[in-house]
C-alpha cells in the first residue's frame, strides 16, 4: 500500500527552525542564512519520511510562520499597511505575522485565532474591496524543485481556497462570493504550475468542511470546485479533511472528479459510516487517516486493520496519518527519563512514520512479529491505578454535581458574609513575573537555592503584592502565581498521574512552541497545592483574598491525556482532585476561589450539534464537582480568555459560578449585549482594560466602558478587572493601569 501523511512538524528535532527564525528577526543572521538554514530543516524532515518508508512525501507544509499566511501572502493577499512598508517580501511576511515596529513606521500583526480545535493559531488574512488576488509566489513550485533534487517523491500540499475564505476576515464591504473568480483562476495558475514539476499529487487542505456546511457555504465550495478541478489538467487532485468528518457535503464530494479524498477516520469515525452508507466511488483512492496526528500513543494495530479491513471499498486505500504531524512532538526517541511502561508507549511524529510502515507490512502478511509485538504491548501496558480514586468515582451521584442553595440565594448570603462594595475590584491572579521571579524558580528547579530561600523571596514578592493593591485600593486580593511557571504545568507537576517529556515541544505559533504534559495513570491530588500561598497572603492583610486555581478541562485541554479510559474518566478525575484542594482553601479561611478556565470554548466540537452530546455535557459537569461542595458564603469565581463567548453562556451559566471575569476589551465589548441576550445569570467582570497591550488606558476610557457596562447589567452583578493576568507585563505599566481602573471606579461610585 501507498503510504503519507498529511503534513509534519517544521520546528525541527531540536527547535532548529525557532532558534533560527529568532536570530534572524534580532538581526544575528541575514535572509540568506535563514534560508539556508531552512533548507536544511527541510531536507533532514524529508529524508526522515523516505527513510521510514513514506511513499508519497508532503512538500509545502514547511512554514517560516504559518502557512495559512504562506498561502494567503502566496495569492497576494496582503492588506496595504504592509505593502507601504516597502519590505523584502520576507520581511513583509513576517510583519503581517509579528508586526512591525522600527525608523518611526509601526503597523499591529495581523490577528492570530486558534487552527480549529487544536492549540496552534494561524494568523488571519484580511480581504477587502481592493485586495486582487492571483498567484504571485513560486514557493511551492521551488520548494518541489528542491526536494525532486534530493531525490523525494513529492506531494505537493496546500490549503484550499474554500477553508481559505471560511477562516479569513472580510472587511469594509468584501465578500467572500467577490473573490471566487480570482480565486478559481489562481489556484489553477497554481495547479498548473505545479503539474509542471511532474508531481503526480497535489494535496488541498479543506478543513473547513468538517465544520457545519450550510447552504450557501455547499454552494460557494461547489462553485470554486467545479471549476478548479475541471481546469486542473493531468495533476491529480486530492481533497485532504481533518479534524472531523463532513457528513453535509459527502455525498457531494464523491461525485466530484477528485483523484483522491482524505477523510479523517479517527476523530472523523462518522466518516466511516459514511462510506458504509454511501459508498466510495472505485475510482477513487481513498486516503484514509487512520494514524492519530493529535495524541502521542502508540497505534494500536489490531484495532487499525479491524477499520480498514471492515471498510467496503473496491478501489486503492493509501495509508494517511488522520491530520498534519503538526500537532505532535518531533520524536519520543530522546524521552529516557520517562517511567518505561509509558516510554514504549509513545510515538511522536517520526515513529508515527514507522507505524504508517508497520502497517503496511502486516497488511502485506510480511510482519507478523510486528504484529504480534503491538499486541503485546497494549495487552501488558498498565497504567497506574490509584483504586481510592476509582472507588470515589464510582461513588459519585446527581447532588455532587449540585451547589446548595441555588445562586440567587447565594448571592444575598455572600452579599452579607463578604461586605463587599458596589462593583468590586479585583485582578485575574498573575502579578508580573519580572526577570527576579523567574530566576527564582529557575535557581531552585536547578538545585543553587535551598526550598526556604526560593519560599522566602516568593513570600517577600506576596507581602510586596499585598502591599500595592492594598495601596490602589482594590477589593479582592491575590497573592501574584510568583510560584507558576505555567497555570497547567504548575497543577500537573504537582499532581499524581502525570509524566513531563524533555523535548515534546509542539508548535503552538510562529517560533512558539508548547511542552503539554502527558496524563498517563489516574490522578489524585498527594498533598495541598496552592494552599500555603493563599493562607500566607490572607494573614497579611484585612482585606479578601482569592485564591487561585485552574480549572479541570484547561488541564485536560491542555494536556495530552491517556485514551485507554474515556475523557470524561480522566477529566473526573482531576475534578476531584482539585475539589480537595477547593475545601482546603475553605477550610484555611479562604472565602473567594477562583477556577480558571480559558480552554473550556477551545475544544468544542467543530459541529455545533456535538457541542453538548460529545463535550459540554460532560466539561460542565466538571466544573461543577470541583465547586459543589463549599459553604453557601464561600464565593466561586471563574475567569476565561482567547475566544467569543456569545454561543456558549448558557453553558457557562450552568458552570454554576458565583463570578466570572472575562475577556471582552479587545472584543469590543459586544459580549455585554450578548450576556444582555443571553439573560446571563452569574455575576460578570468583563475585563476593561485590555493586558495584552503595553498601553496604560487613561481612567476616562475606563470610565465610559464601565458607564457602557453598568446601562445594560444591573450594577449589582457588575465586577471590575483587568481582562487577564499581568503576568506578562511590567510593573510599573500594571500598576499604572490599575490605579486608573480604580479612579475610573471610584467615580462612578461617586456618581451612584
Ligand atoms: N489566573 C491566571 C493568571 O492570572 C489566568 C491566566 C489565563 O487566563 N490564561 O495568569
Ligand atoms: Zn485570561
Amino acid at each position: 500500500m501507498t503510504k503519507t501523511i498529511v503534513g509534519f512538524p517544521r520546528i525541527g528535532a531540536e527547535r532548529e527552525l525557532k532558534f533560527a527564525t529568532e536570530h534572524y528577526w534580532k538581526g544575528k543572521i541575514d535572509a540568506e542564512e535563514l534560508l539556508a538554514q531552512a533548507k536544511v530543516i527541510k531536507n533532514d524532515h524529508w529524508q526522515v519520511q523516505k527513510e521510514a518508508g513514506i511513499d508519497l512525501i508532503p512538500v509545502g507544509d514547511f512554514s517560516f510562520f504559518d502557512n495559512f499566511l504562506d498561502v494567503a501572502t502566496g495569492f497576494n493577499i496582503v492588506a496595504d499597511r504592509y505593502r507601504q512598508l516597502n519590505l523584502s517580501a520576507l520581511d513583509e511576511y513576517f510583519a503581517q505575522a509579528r508586526g512591525y515596529q522600527k525608523d518611526g513606521k509601526t503597523v499591529k500583526a495581523l490577528p492570530m485565532k486558534k487552527w480549529f480545535n487544536t492549540n496552534y493559531h494561524y494568523i488571519v488574512p484580511e480581504f477587502t474591496p481592493t485586495t486582487e488576488v492571483r498567484l504571485v509566489s513560486d514557493r511551492l513550485v521551488k520548494e518541489i524543485e528542491e526536494a525532486q533534487e534530493v531525490g523525494v517523491n513529492a506531494k505537493a500540499v496546500v490549503i484550499g481556497p474554500y477553508t481559505l475564505l471560511k477562516l479569513s476576515r472580510f472587511l469594509d464591504g468584501a465578500q467572500p462570493a467577490d473573490f471566487v473568480d480570482d480565486l478559481v483562476a489562481a489556484y489553477v495558475d497554481l495547479l498548473t504550475q505545479v503539474g509542471q514539476t511532474g508531481v503526480e499529487f497535489v494535496q488541498i487542505d479543506e478543513p473547513a468542511l468538517t465544520f457545519d456546511v450550510s447552504e450557501t457555504d455547499q454552494a460557494l465550495f461547489d462553485q470554486l470546485y467545479d471549476q478548479i478541478v475541471a481546469q486542473s489538467g493531468s495533476t491529480k487532485v486530492i481533497l485532504q479533511t481533518y479534524f472531523g468528518d463532513i457528513r453535509d457535503v459527502y455525498q457531494d464530494v464523491i461525485q466530484k472528479p477528485f483523484a483522491g479524498i482524505g477523510l479523517d477516520l479517527l476523530e472523523g469515525s462518522e466518516n466511516i459510516k459514511l462510506i458504509q452508507e454511501y459508498g466510495f466511488p472505485q475510482d477513487k483512492i481513498l486516503f484514509a487517516g487512520v494514524v492519530n496526528g493529535k495524541n502521542v500513543w502508540r497505534n494500536d494495530y489490531t484495532e487499525t486493520l479491524d477499520l480498514l479491513n471492515n471498510l467496503p471499498i473496491d478501489g486503492e486505500v493509501v495509508l494517511n496519518t488522520s491530520c498534519s504531524l503538526l500537532h505532535v512532538p518531533y520524536s519520543a526517541k530522546n524521552e529516557s527519563q520517562l517511567p518505561k511502561d509509558v516510554y514504549r508507549h509513545l510515538a511522536f511524529a517520526v515513529e508515527k512514520l514507522g507505524e504508517l510502515s508497520d502497517l503496511d507490512h502486516i497488511r502485506q502478511g510480511h510482519a507478523d512479529d510486528l504484529l504480534t509485538n503491538n499486541k503485546v504491548l497494549f495487552a501488558t501496558t498498565k497504567h497506574p491505578v490509584n483504586v481510592a480514586v476509582q472507588d470515589r468515582i464510582s461513588g459519585l451521584t446527581e447532588a455532587d454535581y449540585h451547589r446548595l442553595p441555588d445562586r440567587q440565594e447565594r448571592e444575598k448570603i455572600q452579599q452579607e458574609a463578604l461586605n463587599l462594595p458596589l462593583f468590586p475590584t479585583t485582578t485575574i491572579g498573575s502579578f508580573p513575573q519580572t526577570a527576579e521571579v523567574r530566576a527564582n524558580r529557575r535557581h531552585y528547579k536547578h538545585h543553587e537555592i535551598t526550598k526556604d530561600q526560593y519560599d522566602q523571596f516568593n513570600q517577600e514578592k506576596i507581602a510586596e503584592a499585598i502591599k500595592k493593591q492594598e495601596e490602589l485600593g482594590l477589593d479582592v486580593l491575590v497573592h501574584g502565581e510568583y510560584e507558576r511557571n505555567d497555570m497547567v504545568e504548575y497543577f500537573g507537576e504537582k499532581l499524581d498521574g502525570f509524566v513531563f517529556t524533555q523535548n515534546g515541544w509542539v508548535q503552538s505559533y510562529g517560533s512558539r512552541a508548547v511542552k503539554p504534559p502527558i496524563i498517563w495513570g489516574d490522578v489524585s491530588r498527594v498533598a495541598p497545592i496552592t494552599v500555603a500561598e493563599s493562607v500566607f497572603a490572607n494573614g497579611l492583610t484585612d482585606k479578601l483574598v482569592k485564591g487561585m486555581l485552574t480549572g479541570p478541562v484547561t488541564i485536560f485541554n491542555w494536556s495530552f491525556p491517556r485514551e485507554d479510559i474515556k475523557r470524561e474518566g480522566v477529566v473526573t478525575q482531576i475534578a476531584l482532585a482539585l475539589r480537595d484542594e477547593v475545601l482546603d482553601l475553605e477550610k484555611n479561611g479562604i472565602k473567594i476561589i477562583q477556577i480558571d478556565e480559558p480552554a473550556l470554548r477551545e475544544k468544542l466540537p467543530l459541529r455545533q450539534s456535538d457541542w453538548n452530546e460529545k463535550y459540554l455535557d460532560w466539561a460542565v459537569p466538571a466544573f461543577r464537582l470541583v465547586h459543589s461542595g463549599v459553604a453557601a458564603d464561600t464565593q466561586i469565581h471563574t475567569h476565561m480568555c482567547y475566544s467569543e463567548f456569545s454561543n456558549i453562556l448558557t453553558a457557562i451559566d450552568d458552570l454554576d459560578a458565583d463570578v466570572i471575569s472575562f475577556e471582552a476589551s479587545r472584543a469590543d465589548f459586544t459580549l455585554i449585549d450578548d450576556l444582555v441576550a443571553n439573560h446571563f445569570q452569574t455575576q460578570v467582570g468583563p475585563g476593561v482594560y485590555d493586558i495584552h497591550s503595553p498601553r496604560v488606558p487613561a481612567p476616562s476610557e475606563i470610565k465610559n466602558l464601565i458607564e457602557e457596562v453598568i446601562e445594560k447589567i444591573p450594577s449589582r452583578k457588575v465586577w471590575i478587572n483587568p481582562d487577564c493576568g499581568l503576568k506578562t507585563r511590567s510593573e510599573s505599566e500594571s500598576w499604572a493601569s490599575l490605579k486608573n481602573m480604580i479612579e475610573a471606579i471610584q467615580s462612578i461610585r461617586e456618581d451612584a
